[in-house]
């Protein structure tokens, strides 16, 4: 950021920074062909700098078949509502973490099973994207490790419907990680992590089809592709 600046956004997303105007943000995969980036002055003066966002290519497979139609039950949806609540919450809650300066790691090899931002067209109607990179080792069990120092934001206590044990860290500056289908979490809620720490063992609670560490990262609203923090698996 400018020196001087009191204030800053992304379009609309109000940007953090820190002491030294350093900050972090991020594009979604249907972000817009450019954004621009307002840093307000101390004077009132606003200084703009339009960024350019290079297109990418997603996994795209179009299956013959009707997208599933009707909604979640209303019985399904009285579990739900309380688990949405405490990731939403968990999510907004900032922290003094400070892993978004950092050079992410991988937090388990294996094989890549799923690639952020793939997605299937039912019939020409598109279902939603994959949010996260999911990571096969062939078996339950196996621990992963922080990518990033940061504060866990959540830890669940018991398996949530869709995310199984569910591991949130804050990384700073409203970047987060998110683990999902863990068989067992061993880390606790406020806990400052290191990055190469344990925090857990891959398995596949909550709605999965066999053991796999789902990792996703959010900035804000913004939905990241882990690859781009990492590069390719070794
Ligand atoms: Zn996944």
């Amino acid at each position: 950021m400018p020196s001087g600046t009191v204030s800053a956004r992304l379009g609309d997303e109000p940007v953090r920074f820190d002491a030294i105007g350093h900050f972090f943000a991020g594009f979604d995969r249907n972000a817009p062909e450019s954004e621009t980036l307002f840093a307000t002055l101390s004077n009132g003066q606003t200084i703009t700098r339009t960024l350019a966002i290079a297109p990418r290519q997603w996994r795209i497979e179009r299956v013959n078949v009707p997208m599933r139609k009707g909604g979640p039950s209303a019985a399904f949806m009285k579990i739900r509502r309380p688990e949405l609540a405490a990731i939403n919450a968990a999510r907004a809650e900032q922290t003094d973490a400070d892993g978004w300066k950092q050079k992410f790691i991988w937090p388990v090899k294996g094989r890549i099973s799923g690639l952020f931002g793939s997605q299937r067209i039912y019939q020409g109607v598109p279902g939603a994207y994959h949010s996260g990179i999911d990571i096969a080792t062939g078996e339950s069990g196996t621990p992963y490790v922080a990518p990033a120092d940061g504060v866990v934001v959540l830890a669940s206590q018991k398996p949530f419907s869709l995310e199984g044990n569910l591991l949130i860290i804050d990384h700073g500056m409203g970047l987060n990680s998110a683990f999902l289908h863990s068989s067992k979490i061993v880390v606790h809620q406020g806990e400052h992590v290191k990055q190469g720490q344990l925090l857990g063992y891959i398995g596949s609670t909550g709605r999965a089809t066999g053991p796999h560490l789902h990792w996703s990262l959010k900035w804000e609203d913004s939905r990241l592709d882990p690859l781009l923090f990492t590069g390719p698996m070794p």
